[in-house]
């Protein structure tokens, strides 16, 4: 049994020390490709249920490897934010995030509000705030144009010092919402108090919700929870006319997901869902 016992430990350590090197394997790759500039955005359509009109986009990181081809965020998100490389990749997502929104109005575009992913790792960081001023101000992109997505498990972290970010990033402009809402066991009287603009609802319930009961009943309190605070209400990973009526029926207002369109290049994004604006 002994040693059954210690071969499960060389085993063990074995494995760790394959998942460390893999992991500082990739840490390398993500630093050299971040200075390549090889890490890019798509963009995903959020549409409004009502009028079927696309009324907002997400912007998404995609990284392919000149080795390992495409690696998925996440898996590379979870690096950059344990070696520290996500306030530099953070950085430079919103920045380019805004960038193309300000391109896209200064062709003459309907304007959209575009959502940038904050990770833990930023929004703790201390000068997130003058970040997003910095980059506003350098791009000229207005700031309803940008909103942020936060998750609930983030916003869990501090909870005085969340309240007290987001009222300063909501007097600035900017929108505001909570990602994969259901997912972090918010308290509600803190909900309460964020000054937020949007709950998006986790696609692990969106997923399940015509088939789980479960699944309904959370997202149906979630839709109603979201209504009687003023917030939008939004759901991720729509996939199917079925999840989309139930969506529709249930009152959510907006909906994201391959149902509407993937992830896009900016090119793609821009040619299918944005029209001039109207006259
Ligand atoms: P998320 O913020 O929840 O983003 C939604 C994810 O769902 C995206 O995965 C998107 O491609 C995927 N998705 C969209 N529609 C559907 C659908 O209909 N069905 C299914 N099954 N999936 C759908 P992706 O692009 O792989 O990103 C995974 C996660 O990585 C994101 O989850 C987000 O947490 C993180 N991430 C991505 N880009 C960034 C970024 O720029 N910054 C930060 N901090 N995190 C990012
Ligand atoms: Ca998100
Ligand atoms: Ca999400
Ligand atoms: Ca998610």
């Amino acid at each position: 049994a002994k040693a059954h016992g210690r071969n499960n430990y060389q085993f063990f350590k074995r494995r760790i020390n394959e998942r460390a090197i893999k992991r500082f394997a990739l840490e390398g790759s993500l630093r050299r490709a971040i200075a390549r500039e090889e890490p890019a955005i798509c963009f995903q359509p959020k549409m409004a249920i009502a009028t079927r009109e696309v009324v907002g986009a997400e912007a998404l990181l995609r990284w392919h490897d000149r080795h390992s081809g495409p690696v998925s965020p996440s898996q590379f998100i979870p690096i950059a934010e344990e070696s520290g490389l996500i306030i530099q990749m953070g950085e430079w997502v919103l920045r380019k995030a805004c960038a193309q929104n300000r391109a896209w109005q200064d062709a003459g575009l309907r304007p959209i509000p575009v959502a940038v992913n904050v990770s833990a790792v930023q929004f703790r960081d201390h000068h997130f705030l003058d970040l997003v001023a910095r980059v506003l101000h350098e791009t000229g992109l207005p700031p309803q144009f940008l909103e942020l997505e936060v998750t609930e498990s983030v916003t869990m972290h501090d909870l005085e010092r969340t309240v007290t970010l987001l009222e300063a990033l909501k007097a600035m402009g900017v929108g505001l919402s909570i990602d994969d809402f259901g997912t972090g066991y918010s308290s509600l009287s803190y909900l309460k108090r964020f000054p937020i603009d949007t709950l998006k609802i986790d696609r692990s319930f969106v997923h399940d919700v015509t088939v789980d009961a479960d699944s309904a009943a959370i997202t149906r309190a979630i839709i109603s929870m979201a209504r009687s605070m003023n917030h939008k209400v939004i759901a991720e990973g729509v996939e199917t006319e079925e999840q989309f009526a139930f969506l529709r029926a249930e009152g959510c207002d907006q909906v994201q997901g391959y149902y509407v369109s993937g992830p896009l290049p900016a090119a793609d994004f821009r040619q299918a869902f944005l029209l001039p604006a109207a006259a």
